[in-house]
């Protein structure tokens, strides 16, 4: 990247679950402007501030396709980047894998599930600039492509579970809820002793 937009961005109030933004699609990237170079900083700022691995506009409260992600593929290796009007495609299912491993998002924090995902997945789409990108994923990356992509179509990750796993997730979250303060990570998660 000639001008690194991970850093020296502002952190923003991550948007949850219900809000309308995040259960709607949203509008494909048309300018490659400063303004989005602004949201893209701001979206690194805040997916760091909450520990998280990929971050969506709509969990800005931004209806625009573009995500963000740093995340360790199946190798370790981090992998960092933007993808605007992002499209994934998964391996044809004769001959995919399936990886069963907890998943989480930062707008429903603390709650954790089990879902099941092909372990490797290509995403292509735009970087902050327009020029075309290609982001292969495998392990927690490919999950992580696959779950950001989700989030621009108006789809949760508690949407792709069962009834039980999603009565499960809403009790964790519900237990946990308290400690995320309404404007979390702009005021950090609470302790659980405080
Ligand atoms: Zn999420």
């Amino acid at each position: 990247m000639a001008d690194d937009l991970s850093t020296g961005g502002t952190v923003l109030p991550i948007t949850r679950w219900g809000t309308p933004v995040m259960h709607a699609a949203t509008r494909p990237v048309t300018e490659f402007d400063d303004a989005l170079r602004t949201l893209v900083r701001d979206m690194f700022a805040t997916m760091h501030a909450a520990h998280g691995v990929g971050l969506a506009a709509t969990q800005v409260g931004v209806d625009l396709a573009v995500f963000v992600f740093e995340c360790p593929d199946a190798d370790e290796l981090v992998q960092r980047g933007v993808v605007c009007n992002p499209r994934v495609t998964v391996p044809e299912t004769r001959d995919r894998a399936l990886d069963s491993a907890e998943e989480g998002c930062l707008s429903y924090p603390g709650a954790y599930q089990v879902l099941a995902r092909p372990d490797h997945a290509v995403c292509t789409g735009q970087d902050a600039q327009g020029n075309p990108v290609r982001v292969e994923g495998t392990g927690l990356l490919a999950r992580c492509l696959q779950h950001e992509t989700d989030h621009l179509g108006g789809i949760v990750f508690g949407d792709r579970l069962s009834t039980r796993s999603r009565r499960l997730l809403s009790r964790q979250h519900e237990e946990l809820a308290h400690l995320y303060p309404d404007d979390w990570p702009v005021t950090p998660r609470r302790t659980s002793a405080g």
